[in-house]
């Protein structure tokens, strides 16, 4: 009898398929091979056949043979469990959480090196507008010619073109360059005695190679990094592997340096701005177990440590760990599973945890650990309301008298100040004077903002650009058209005509788009280049800045509009998480929070310190609606770019519901954002116990139904917002 090994290939649309192992090649469990599939090879992971049904049942003599085996180390078990249970629990296919342990098959590449490009500084002696416009936006970065197109907006034909006139040319690069080994004795702190005790109570969960979820539960700037930062220590010498994970790649670069600080080499980095050259030692490195501390975006979860020993997720309450598309998981719980997997700890680090989190302690399902003091002599900022009815801007302004007051007592001290509103841009909606006309996205349920920096119409939702007209397009009047409300940028206006002397700067996902960007703006603010920071909530979370002493709320009722479930407790943690970026350094910070309600629990519990009291009031209503933690959610959307399919599919969908006694299926309704992307979106929402099995009620549900091809059913397990 031949040997048969069952594969699950990249490529979600497949279920798992079974090749013939001839002798030439050693496959177990876990084995990257590559595959035959028609007249194409893909990779794929050698699995166990009982924990991978096959629908396609092949006879012996009719197997296809492996055509390779890569010359990898096996994926392990606990991640093969991992892929199992994600792709369980987020009804998602098992193939499509793979790829992303497979993180891209170039990965899988064996070669040394990867050519790349670069600028040589020849000028061509033909310099049109493309090709001017891609010399200095490359610069002197480098990459593949796709890389570099995207770098500068251009074809991928103008860099060849470029090539071929001798402006950029091909370097050979090194992909297998060993990574430093970070030096737990490099440079240690003195650990305050709180923060000994934290530090060496997760040193010894680490020690005990045990699951261990823990929350380690600090106010801002109480150190929760130098705590944690002797566990990945502890890690380090027991030659174990440690994934740090961050909620926004912009906070890579701080992190990457503060850890150089601390451990004398920069850790491995992960996230979507690597260059493949990059990604590909990146990723081989933690395959073979040489990277010994690697720092990333969620997606940094299902890589194949070789032996991990700890994962931290920091700034665990953050909405950016809930992946929205394509796998729709939330990286925090999958953390904690994959914590479980590989029966190692899994710190949460938070100054603001969740609700869930909170609970989860509070049944004593994970431990806690607090630091409740900052460290040293920086104390907790001062927090006052700012009653915008009582005390209003001037007409056509957004900075109430006092707030503008104390960023002229700033300026006049040299101290910087933070501006936070969550809305990037000039206004959130423009319309016409003469006749009401309002500016939608075409594509999608959504206003287009002003954005008049770059002078453009923009949908936040699809990226929809337009220019902004000289002539309202429904009535033709001319200079009509105004804009409502206030954005970041008419903030830096308004700071501008207050303070013309102030240097400011706009911090959103618009300016700090890279790493790099993101490196640059902390480094301005470090060295004294930055009055005034305008932001969203970019600029909330992770930031050390002790000469940054003033924080402005401007628009603190802004989260809570809309009303979903977490409004309350997100605008408290946003809030909160600015509010902490204030003094904490030597001198006192000051906060201010402009609101229309000054009497709301939010801002009454930001203003009174008394986080407790709030998070129980909150906790209190999630348990009567029997909302998360303690009942549960599935979001089903149904989208096609015809209205018409998508509501039928979305009624035969809710008519098929199963009776269930403790779930409750609402809708179909149009989605929150009716259309996106061209797309029509209905949703039904599915509310259930907590005990109960909903995605095996759902698998059984949808699995007995059809709707027309262009169709798309998703189903977004615990959804973050609804
Ligand atoms: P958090 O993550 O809790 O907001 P951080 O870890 O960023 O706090 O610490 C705030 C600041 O205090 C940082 O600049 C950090 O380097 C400094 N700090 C904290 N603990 C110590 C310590 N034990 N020794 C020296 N500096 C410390
Ligand atoms: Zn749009």
């Amino acid at each position: 009898m031949n040997k048969r090994a069952r594969v699950l290939l990249l490529n979600a649309a497949l279920g798992p398929l079974d090749y013939r192992v001839d002798r030439e090649h050693e496959v177990e469990p876990g084995s990257i091979v590559l595959a035959p599939l028609g007249p194409r090879q893909l990779a794929g992971v050698v699995w166990e056949p009982e924990r991978m049904p096959s629908d396609a049942e092949v006879g012996d003599n009719r197997l296809r043979p492996l055509a390779g085996v890569y010359d990898l180390p096996p994926l392990g078990a606990p991640l093969r469990r991992l892929i199992e249970w994600t792709a369980d629990y987020y009804l998602a296919a098992p193939a499509a959480v793979l790829r992303m342990a497979l993180a891209s098959a170039s990965a899988l590449d064996g070669s040394r090196t990867i050519i790349e490009y670069r600028a040589t500084g020849h000028v061509p002696p033909r310099l049109t507008p493309q090709r001017a416009q891609a010399l200095e936006r490359i610069g002197e970065r480098q990459g593949l010619v796709r890389e570099l197109a995207t770098i500068a907006d251009v074809s991928e034909g103008v860099i060849r073109g470029l090539v071929k006139a001798g402006a950029i040319e091909a370097v050979e690069v090194r992909v297998d360059d060993p990574f430093p080994v970070p030096d737990p004795a490099h440079a240690p702190p003195e650990l305050s005695l709180e923060q000994h005790a934290a530090a060496a109570a997760l040193a010894d969960a680490v020690e005990k190679r045990e699951f261990a979820p823990i929350l380690l539960d600090g106010v801002t700037g109480s150190g929760k990094t130098e705590v944690y930062f002797e566990a990945v220590a502890a890690a380090i010498r027991s030659g174990r592997q440690t994934l740090v994970l961050l909620p926004e790649i912009a906070l890579t670069e701080p992190f990457l340096k503060r850890f150089a600080a601390r451990f004398g080499h920069v850790p491995v980095a992960w996230h979507s701005d690597l260059r493949q050259s990059q990604r590909r030692r990146a990723w081989r490195a933690i395959a073979s177990g040489e990277a010994l501390v690697t720092v990333g975006a969620r997606s940094a979860l299902f890589l194949p440590y070789r032996d991990l020993g700890l994962i931290v997720v920091d700034e665990a309450h953050e909405t950016s760990f809930k992946q929205e598309d394509g796998v729709m998981y939330h990286a925090r719980d999958v953390a904690v599973m994959r914590g479980a997997f590989e029966h190692i700890p899994v710190i949460l680090a938070s100054a603001t945890p969740a609700i869930e989190t909170r609970q989860m302690v509070a049944q004593g399902r994970y431990r806690e650990l607090k630091l409740p003091g900052r460290y040293g002599p920086a104390t907790m900022p001062d927090i006052e309301a700012l009653d915008l009815i009582a005390t209003p801007p001037p007409r056509g302004r957004w900075l109430a008298p006092k707030l503008v007051e104390a960023l002229g007592q700033n300026l006049e001290k040299g101290e910087q100040s933070l501006l936070f509103l969550n809305r990037r841009g000039y206004a959130p909606l423009t319309l016409c004077r003469a006749c009401g006309h309002r500016f939608q996205c075409p594509n999608c349920t959504a206003w287009m903002v002003e954005h008049r920096l770059v002078r453009r119409l923009q949908c936040h939702h699809c990226g929809h650009l337009m220019l902004p007209p000289a002539e309202c397009p429904e009535c033709k009047a001319e200079d009509s058209l105004v804009a409502c409300g206030p954005g970041v940028e008419r903030i830096a206006d308004e700071v501008a005509l207050l303070f013309p002397q102030a240097r400011a700067a706009i911090v959103t996902s618009d300016t700090l788009w890279s790493p790099a960007k993101a490196a640059e703006f902390v480094n301005r603010m470090e060295g004294g280049e930055i009055d005034i920071v305008i932001g969203t909530q970019l600029v909330t979370k992770g930031y050390h800045f002790p000469n940054l002493t003033l924080v402005g709320v401007v628009d603190a009722d802004l989260g809570l509009q809309g009303g979903d479930l977490r409004a309350a407790e997100r605008s408290f943690q946003q809030i909160a998480q600015v509010a902490g970026r204030a003094g904490r350094g030597v001198k006192p910070g000051r906060v201010f929070i402009q609101t229309h309600e000054p009497g709301a629990p939010v801002i009454q519990a930001l203003v009174s310190g008394d986080a407790e009291s709030f998070y129980a009031a909150e906790t209190e209503a999630r348990r009567m609606a029997g909302a998360p933690p303690f009942g549960r959610y599935a979001g089903i959307i149904v989208s096609s770019e015809k209205l018409e399919e998508a509501v039928e599919t979305a009624r035969l969908i809710g008519r098929t519901a199963p009776n269930v006694e403790e779930m409750q299926v609402y809708g179909p309704a149009p989605a929150p954002l009716a259309m996106l992307r061209g797309r029509h979106r209905q949703r039904l929402l599915v509310h259930a116990r907590r005990a109960l099995d909903v995605q095996n009620v759902i698998r059984d549900w949808l699995g007995g139904l059809e709707w027309p091809r262009n169709v798309r059913v998703a189903v977004d397990v615990d959804p973050y917002s609804f």
